[in-house]
């Protein structure tokens, strides 16, 4: 192992598919990979929109390119994959991002709702892992980035199944990190804070929320999703080699704080 200067986080030669990756926290993990040496292939449901960042990628020097893909459906993943294995010989990263929010209370939530948030946020990932997951054990290395939320550890009112989904992802990390260290796969996730994306552009816009936010995160502020990214190379490069089942968390201090 080289652990000369920065080549611990070099990821020239490694190919990283990114589920989300058309916008927010995993556009912004797409490029940090990218600009650390990844080959990157983003996936989401909305051709337009991927190819959008595809272009936005490509104009920063990232080697991009798009994978339509819905994390719900089994027959989509199964293509989706195939394509990039075959495209780029192999996945050695892979970001499961792809996640939905819907907040409402507890009780007006229905079987639908609940099947949805949880089957995106935690299946999806479940899906993904088990998808990719087969050759790298057949090459004996990879890297799954699981991301996870403050949520994983903290219940908050109006966001029971997304809390439910992202506390079992949590413990996909930790179980399959176990499972799959035997073939030097390594399985971590991230857990970000409050950061400025659209899924929470609702909530920044409301002035209470966002006193709260500020109130209740120790750097007093959002985070920007390109402050993820330092974790992000970190979890997919060599340089976290003896890290498994690990969730870290990008917070500016909320977990640490009462
Ligand atoms: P956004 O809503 O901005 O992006 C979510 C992404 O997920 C989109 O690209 C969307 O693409 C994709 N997606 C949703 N459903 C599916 C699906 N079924 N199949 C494939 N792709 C799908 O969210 P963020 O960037 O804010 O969040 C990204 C991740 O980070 C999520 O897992 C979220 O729970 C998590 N997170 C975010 C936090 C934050 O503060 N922003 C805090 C903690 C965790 P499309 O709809 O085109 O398919």
């Amino acid at each position: 192992m080289d652990t000369s200067g920065l080549s611990l986080f070099s990821l020239t030669g490694q190919t990283a598919l990114v589920t989300g990756g058309a916008r927010g926290l995993g556009l912004a993990i797409a490029r940090g990979l990218g600009e650390a040496g990844a080959r990157v292939v983003i996936g989401g449901r909305d051709a337009a929109a991927l190819d959008g960042a595809v272009v936005r990628l490509k104009d920063v020097g990232v080697d991009a390119s798009k994978v339509v893909l819905d994390v719900r459906d089994r027959d989509a993943v199964d293509r989706a994959v195939t394509t990039v294995e075959t495209t780029h010989g192999g996945i050695h990263v892979l970001v499961n991002n792809a996640g939905i929010q819907q907040r409402q209370a507890f009780d007006t939530f229905d079987d639908d709702d609940w099947q949805r948030i949880v089957d995106t946020n935690l299946g999806g990932a479940f899906r993904m892992a088990r998808r990719v997951g087969p050759s790298m054990i057949a090459r004996g290395a990879g890297k799954i980035i699981n991301i996870c939320s403050l949520m994983s550890e903290l219940g908050r009112p109006t966001i029971v199944p997304y809390t439910a989904a992202k506390g079992g992802l949590k413990m996909l990390t930790k179980g399959l990190a176990v499972e799959w260290a035997r073939h030097n796969v390594q399985v971590n996730g991230i857990g970000p804070g409050y950061f400025a994306t659209d899924m929470n552009r609702a909530l920044m816009e409301d002035e209470d929320f966002d006193a709260f936010v500020r109130q209740r995160t120790p750097m007093g502020r959002w985070g920007d999703p390109n402050e993820l990214v330092g974790t992000a190379v970190f979890l997919a490069s060599a340089a976290s080699d003896f890290v498994t089942g690990q969730v870290i968390y990008v917070d500016g201090g909320v977990l640490a704080a009462l």
